[in-house]
């Protein structure tokens, strides 16, 4: 459920009309819910409501607007960091590090040392010589990281091969069947609190089978380590919840995760550590976009929208659909392709689709673009950084400017040996 609603005949953010914004700040420009985010943390929480310990890290990576954050740290939520620049993020949005868990296969030494200096409450190591490097600069800092070893359950997710994640030969965490050794030569490492295990198997996932098979497999490993002398007290389960993008294409609901995530860790007697990105914000946000054209088609129009692949990568990326709606519907509908102004012909965001008629100047929404959207957004063309607005009710404020070219030519410079 979201709060963007049709009222008296306008496309609204909760009660704002988007014609209002679009005043304001112009096309394209990202528009988030602050009631949206907030209900579906709130949904989320609840899911797992049931289980003794649990903490949730949101994926910054999926929507890192500091406005944003802020309402989700509101909410109690920490976040799954993926680079140092995400954790100044999660840190400018008053969430405390404590709170953070550090992810990613490439974090360099720099990162683990501006990490641990802030005092980050978990690395997720993805391979050994990370941990023995991690051990190494916390040892030497007088610290100890807090820290869980990422497995690679080898199972099949069932999504897009770009965001799985958990399949052997993806990049991600170590090899299970060589988790334990691995665990048992970092645990003895001085500088290095190894509490568990973590994983993550891919995103926009629709069926929670495949999530439930690595849990039993993780869990599998976790009596292992412990049989072995090792005591385990966390567990990072991941995100990976999937997203209704078309309407007829319902996901697993939180509720149904919350249920499966208590029946495969009954009797665990750990933490719970949850990174959901995408359920979060996914359905929060819309891209509201003008029509340029329309433009006529050997087969059928194009709606040339202002809006294109370097605001909102995915449909290019992973051939992803959002819907698209008109802010003013009149009722009618018509059959069209849809595409951006960027020089490639990737950039289109729909094919033979029955879409809410649209004329030249119109404006539109691509619905569900809360998650992947703005955070993937390039200046691509030398268009303009595409601005994000969030909405509270009866008000908004614009919570990333619309960054000109000019602002980005002004970072570049021609050096002196090409001078006229
Ligand atoms: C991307 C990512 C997530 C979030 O995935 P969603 O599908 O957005 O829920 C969680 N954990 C890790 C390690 C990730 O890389």
């Amino acid at each position: 459920m979201d709060h963007f609603q049709l009222i008296d005949g306008a496309l609204h953010c909760e009660a704002v009309p988007l014609s209002r914004i679009v005043q304001e700040v112009g096309t394209p420009v990202y528009v988030y819910s602050r009631a949206t985010l907030e209900r579906h943390a709130r949904v989320f929480r609840e899911a797992l409501s049931g289980l003794p310990r649990t903490h949730v890290a949101f994926a910054i990576k999926a929507n890192p607007n500091i406005a944003v954050l802020k309402v989700l740290q509101k909410q109690g939520f920490g976040a799954d960091i993926v680079s140092g620049g995400e954790m100044k993020r999660a840190l400018a949005a008053g969430m405390d590090a404590r709170d953070i868990v550090f992810s990613g296969v490439g974090k360099t030494r720099e990162e683990l040392s501006a990490a641990l200096e802030a005092g980050v409450g978990q690395f997720n190591i993805e391979l050994e010589e990370e941990g023995v490097v991690l051990a190494a600069l916390a040892h030497a800092m007088g610290k100890t990281a807090d820290a869980v070893l990422r497995v690679n359950p080898d199972v099949d997710a069932g999504t897009h091969a770009k965001i799985s994640t958990g399949k052997k030969e993806n990049k991600f965490g170590v090899p299970i069947d060589e988790a334990p050794g691995i665990f048992a030569r970092l645990s003895s490492l001085p500088g290095l609190n190894l509490r568990g295990l973590a994983l993550h198997i891919g995103s926009q996932i629709f069926d929670l089978g495949p999530i439930e098979a690595a849990y039993g497999k993780v869990g599998a490993v976790m009596a292992d380590l412990r049989a072995a002398g090792h005591s385990i007290d966390r567990i990072d389960l991941g995100g990976g919840l999937g997203v209704p993008y078309e309407r007829d294409k319902v996901p697993p609901s939180p509720a149904d995760y919350g249920a499966m995530v208590e029946r495969a860790t009954r009797g665990w007697d750990v933490d719970l550590y949850f990174e959901p990105g995408r359920v979060i914000v996914g359905n929060a946000g819309v891209l509201l976009t003008r029509v340029i054209w329309v433009k006529p088609g050997a087969v059928r129009p194009f709606v040339i929208v202002d809006a294109a692949m370097n605001d909102l990568a995915r449909p290019a990326m992973y051939d992803a659909w959002h819907d698209f709606e008109a802010v003013a519907p009149t009722g009618e509908h018509m059959e069209a392709n849809i595409a951006g102004p960027v020089c490639e012909s990737g950039d289109t965001f729909a094919l033979a689709r029955q879409i809410d008629a649209v004329k030249a100047g119109d404006l539109a929404v691509f619905r569900t673009a809360g998650a992947y959207g703005a955070t993937m957004a390039s200046t691509y063309n030398s268009r303009a950084l595409v601005p994000e607005v969030l909405v509270d009710g009866g008000r908004y404020a614009i919570v990333a400017d619309r960054i000109a070219p000019e602002t980005i030519i002004a970072a570049e410079r021609v050096p002196d040996f090409l001078a006229d």
